[in-house]
């Protein structure tokens, strides 16, 4: 029964499970193989804990041979980025400073997904504290797009991107402060869905910009998607920006109807100049797709948009700078050796411990938000991050749900941008408005070019998840990109 159970989805397993033609121990057994059969050329996971997985699905299966019912994710197994805290268990965020950081708690996402049974597999590469869009600035080594191993798998949570279209695992969290689970999804073909800012705790996660960090879902299908946003949603007293409001059931979503999605809307400003033909061309096929579902389609435009990518470079390395500062030596993690006095240790270990970008974050945020510059630019990107929620806030009014290509282009090759972090930038141009915005997004695979999958973004306004989700269960019913999967 073990044949291509790395294949299946978290739906398709728990089938399995229900009717007990699969255990867990099975499974785990069956994806560790599958990791150890292909990591070697994806390299999608830093850390595997296999044997605390066995441990674990044994325990679920002697749960399963006496309940009656099961959850819909116990038993199934799941890898997290390596910025979630786990308990007992390295979290580096793909730094050196964190090399041997093992955390005495677990993100509540994390803790979410265990008490509903959830099997943690390990943890993923990402770029160093997820500031990138490739992968190649973990610290250790760059994850490689399961499609084609010479391309990125995007970033920053390539690791988890390349682990679920890799069948490395059934399904993966992820992390997104501009763009970082629905980019990588994008890449590499499967579904990244960024919720709400504050529909999921943050706590445990490693802060990299606090205002528009959220962690979200990768996974196979938009059925999965809703699955997982069911268990990670909801309030928590130890996240203060977390929304104390009820969580909805996600798969009654799941109708393959737009039902009271009337119009949808499409970003002007992102099919446009920079977008490449072949990721325009699936776009165009999209919205036919959506007009055969029986939608109004709408232009609509986004001026702010043009400063988006000025804003968000302002906002979040201001707030990395101060995020950041807590990696001294002192607290957590690496400390250099050797240093004559506590100034040259606190530079030394930062010198030693953080990457080229993180310090250059590091020196464009502390350098915004010091003083006779913090008005010309962290204020200035502050204002225009609420023109960026206003235009938002005109085109619901218009629209149910917007769309647009997710990235201006299909995966790029390894090293190609490593070089030019302006040209890498440009890669989020279509999803550093949502974070800006806080409004939520799903990344859905909408077509195929050059051998590498494109990806159509929906984003709706605050807490709509749920027709974002009807939107995308919807266009996958009518096609068949979610089925195509990589030839490994
Ligand atoms: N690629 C963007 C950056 O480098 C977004 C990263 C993210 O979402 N974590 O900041």
């Amino acid at each position: 029964m073990s044949d291509k159970l790395y294949t299946k989805t978290v739906h398709e397993l728990h089938q399995l499970m229900k009717t007990k033609k699969v255990s867990s121990v099975e499974l785990v057994t069956a994806i560790y193989e599958r990791i150890e059969q292909v990591d070697d050329k994806v390299k999608a996971y830093l850390t595997l804990t296999k044997a605390a997985a066995l441990i674990e699905a044994q325990k679920v299966d002697k749960r399963i041979a006496d309940a009656k019912e099961i959850g819909p994710l116990e038993g199934i197994p799941v890898a997290i980025k390596d910025n979630m805290c786990t308990e007992g268990v390295k979290t580096t965020c793909a730094s050196k400073i964190l090399a041997n950081y093992i955390p005495p708690y677990n993100a509540t996402a994390v803790t979410e997904l265990e008490d509903d049974g959830a099997i943690i597999l390990g943890k993923l590469n990402m770029d160093e504290f997820a500031m990138g869009s490739s992968c190649e600035n973990s610290a250790f080594f760059p994850t490689h797009n399961p499609w084609n191993l010479k391309t990125v798998p995007g970033g920053s949570s390539g690791g988890s991107a390349a682990a679920v279209a890799a069948d490395e695992a059934p399904f993966a969290l992820g992390s997104d402060t501009g763009g970082s689970i629905r980019q990588p999804a994008s890449f590499c073909g499967v579904v990244g869905m960024k919720p709400t800012y504050g529909r999921v705790s943050r706590y445990g996660l490693v802060a990299f910009a606090s205002s528009l960090d959220q962690i979200g879902p990768l996974a196979k299908d938009v059925t999965d998607t809703a699955i997982i946003m069911n268990v990670i949603c909801g309030y928590d007293p130890y996240d203060s920006t977390s929304i104390d409001k009820k969580v909805p059931d996600h798969t009654k979503a799941l109708t393959g109807k737009l039902d009271e999605i009337k119009t949808v809307g499409v970003v002007k400003e992102l099919l446009g100049k920079g977008i490449s033909p072949e990721v325009k061309k699936s776009i165009e096929e999209a919205i036919k797709v959506y007009e055969k579902l029986g939608a109004k389609i709408k232009m609509i435009s986004m001026p702010s948009f043009e400063y988006a990518l000025s804003c968000y470079y302002l906002v979040a390395t201001a707030e990395a700078s101060s995020n950041l500062a807590r990696y001294d030596g002192v607290k957590f993690g690496l400390r250099s050796a050797d240093s004559p006095d506590l100034l040259s240790m606190y530079y030394n270990t930062r010198r030693e411990g953080f990457g080229p970008e993180v310090k250059r974050r590091i020196m464009l945020g502390t350098y915004a938000l010091s003083s006779g510059y913090y008005d010309a630019y962290y204020l200035k990107a502050q204002k225009i991050r609420t023109l960026i929620k206003r235009d938002f806030e005109a085109a619901f009014k218009e629209v149910d749900v917007l769309i647009s290509p997710t990235t201006p282009t299909v995966a790029f090759n390894i090293g190609e941008k490593s070089d030019d972090p302006l040209s890498m930038y440009l890669s989020d141009i279509a999803t550093i408005p949502i974070n800006l915005a806080g409004i939520p997004a799903i990344s859905i695979p909408c077509g195929l070019a050059k051998g590498l999958p494109i990806g159509l973004q929906i984003m709706g306004n605050v807490l709509e998840e749920e027709k974002i989700i009807k939107a995308a269960y919807a266009f996958e019913q009518k096609t068949k990109w979610h089925k195509e999967r990589p030839k490994l």
